[in-house]
């Protein structure tokens, strides 16, 4: 919660009157504090994979004659580089989010379509683990707003279904209308979240178990950048979840008005 951080400045006008200047300081403090600690945490969190990296390239040179060796090292650097490659992207697009708290050219978006193409890119993963994903979207909803995002956000929640669900489990994706809202919910049978983390999964790098969260390939940035799209497109995003029995993610955004006044489904704009 921000403080309100007022300065006052008093300068004499004449004999019998003062002028009286008071600023508000609070937001350029907050602005200021959240920059500071994005800027420690970025550089914190770049130190371990980069480490890494140059650990695995001693490691290299010193097994020179151990092509075994040097083909394990070398296949564990890929993984370390893409997993840095992806760090410095997500930090790249949060920041960018958090410059810019409007969207740039919003246009009518087809929800079942970017609900689609977000199944679709993690499809893969799912595979690996054996991992059903059942998709429900009611057709013609529609969102004003920037699909690339909204497949993003929609992605993350997916990813993280499958990340923190055991082999074999089930992920729903759904899609429907909740009075001037579209819900979209990314429901798993998964790990589930402690009460007392549902509110803190939300901030940049955190992440309930560090190190299970690494391991999974996670930046602990994925949940912050939906939340800064949710709320770009005027929307939020929540959590219900217990321990054990799974998570269910709510996105909801404004549904797109047609022009008798009602929410969508109108007809598309494609
Ligand atoms: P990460 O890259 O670590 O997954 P996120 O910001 O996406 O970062 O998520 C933050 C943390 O929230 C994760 O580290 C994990 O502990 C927890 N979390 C997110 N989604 C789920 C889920 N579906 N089930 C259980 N835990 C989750």
């Amino acid at each position: 919660q921000a403080r309100s951080i007022m300065h006052a400045r008093v300068a004499p006008l004449g004999d019998s009157h003062v002028l009286l200047l008071v600023e508000d300081h609070t937001q350029a403090r907050r602005v200021e504090e959240v920059r500071r600690d994005f800027v420690a945490n970025v550089s914190h969190e770049l130190k371990t994979p980069v480490g890494g990296l140059g650990l695995l390239a001693e490691a290299i040179q010193d097994a020179k004659d151990d092509p075994e060796a040097v083909e394990r090292f070398a296949s564990r650097m890929q993984v370390e580089s893409h997993r840095l490659a992806q760090l410095v992207k997500e930090i790249v697009d949060l920041s960018r989010l958090q410059v810019a708290d409007t969207l740039h050219e919003p246009r009518l978006v087809n929800v079942a379509a970017a609900v689609h193409e977000a199944i679709d890119y993690s499809r893969v993963g799912a595979d690996a683990k054996q991992i059903e994903i059942a998709e429900a979207c009611t057709p013609d909803l529609k969102v004003f707003g920037d699909e690339d995002l909204i497949v993003t956000a929609v992605r993350n929640l997916i990813g993280n279904a499958v990340a923190y669900s055991d082999p074999g489990s089930r992920v729903a994706v759904g899609g429907r209308l909740a009075g001037e809202m579209v819900e979209i919910t990314v429901t798993d049978q998964g790990h589930g979240i402690p009460a007392s983390e549902q509110t803190r999964i939300f901030e940049r790098f955190y992440r309930v178990d560090g190190a299970r969260s690494r391991a999974t390939g996670g930046t602990g940035l994925g949940l912050a950048i939906v939340k800064h799209i949710c709320a770009n497109h005027g929307g939020d995003v929540d959590v219900w979840s217990e321990e054990g029995r799974g998570s269910t993610f709510t996105i909801r955004l404004p549904a797109a008005v047609d022009r008798t006044g009602s929410p969508s489904p109108q007809p598309d704009a494609h």
